[in-house]
């Protein structure tokens, strides 16, 4: 017996990284998983093999409206209990030097993109269900290296949290974000290779390390679960001490 028996979870960017850790959480907890990818297929495959349960594959560039639309249409007929908006990039974007076509796609991946699933979620969400946002320590305060947009659309995911948690209240439905720190995925792995890079952000992290996706997505897992049933609103800060 899982605590999350009998549910299923929708999780963006499930292939690889936070999102991987997620599905494997979940489901370990008795979650039916639908797992979404943008463009690793073979990513996708090997965390659905890692998956002791259903799962169900679905792809999408979450930058396109027509293809979020293309995919809620695809999972038309399915209940969903728990949403993960976890897909996401980061970019650097100095002010002064970014053109307008990376500056569209961080806001649409990261922002519009999650509002748009959402909004084409809610009539698959069961009353009483979770949304899990995830967010990072990035818009909660200044990180050099020129990454105030991929900041900016974290603050607003933060936002968002905040907002959809009154705004779902009347159905039950329970909103909330979890932070991130520095976490070893694809992500970061290029940045943090630079020895001086890996200095500088484990100095940020009074615990002395970074985090892992399993850090992530453990926290992920109880804002799931039925021990989480009274909070929603909140972005929690699940950083090793990043931002305190
Ligand atoms: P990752 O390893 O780079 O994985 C990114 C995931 O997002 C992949 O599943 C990818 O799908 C999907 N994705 C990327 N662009 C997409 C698009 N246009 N449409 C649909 N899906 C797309 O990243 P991660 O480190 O696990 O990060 C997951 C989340 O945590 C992100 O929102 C990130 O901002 C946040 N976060 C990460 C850190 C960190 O240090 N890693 C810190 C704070 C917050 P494919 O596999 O198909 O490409």
């Amino acid at each position: 017996m899982g605590v999350l028996d009998g549910t299923t979870a929708l999780i963006t960017g499930g292939s690889r990284g936070i999102g991987r850790a997620i599905c494997l959480r979940l489901a370990k907890y008795g979650a039916a998983i639908i797992l979404h990818y943008h463009r690793n297929r073979e990513a996708a495959e090997e965390t659905a093999a890692l998956i002791d349960g259903p799962v169900t594959l679905v792809q999408a560039d979450l930058a396109s409206a027509a293809e979020i639309e293309a995919l809620f249409q695809s999972l038309a007929g399915r209940r969903l209990d728990l949403l993960i908006n976890n897909a996401g990039v980061w970019k650097g974007s100095p002010v002064g030097s970014s053109p307008v076509e990376l500056i569209d796609e961080l806001l649409a991946t990261n922002l519009k993109g999650p509002f748009l699933v959402t909004q084409a979620a809610l009539p698959l969400l069961n009353d009483g269900a979770r949304i899990v946002n995830i967010s990072s320590v990035a818009g909660r305060t200044g990180v050099a290296g020129g990454r105030s947009l991929y900041g900016a659309t974290k603050a607003a995911m933060d936002s968002l949290t905040r907002n959809w948690a009154l705004e779902l209240a009347p159905r039950r439905i329970l909103v909330n974000a979890v932070a991130p720190g520095y976490i070893t995925t694809d992500m970061t792995a290029a940045y943090l290779a630079d020895p001086a890079n890996l200095e500088r952000a484990l100095i940020r992290h009074p615990l002395g390390r970074l985090g892992t996706p399993e850090d992530i997505a453990d926290v992920v897992a109880f804002l799931c679960s039925p021990d989480a049933r009274f909070i929603t609103g909140q972005s929690l800060n699940v950083s090793g001490g990043f931002v305190i």
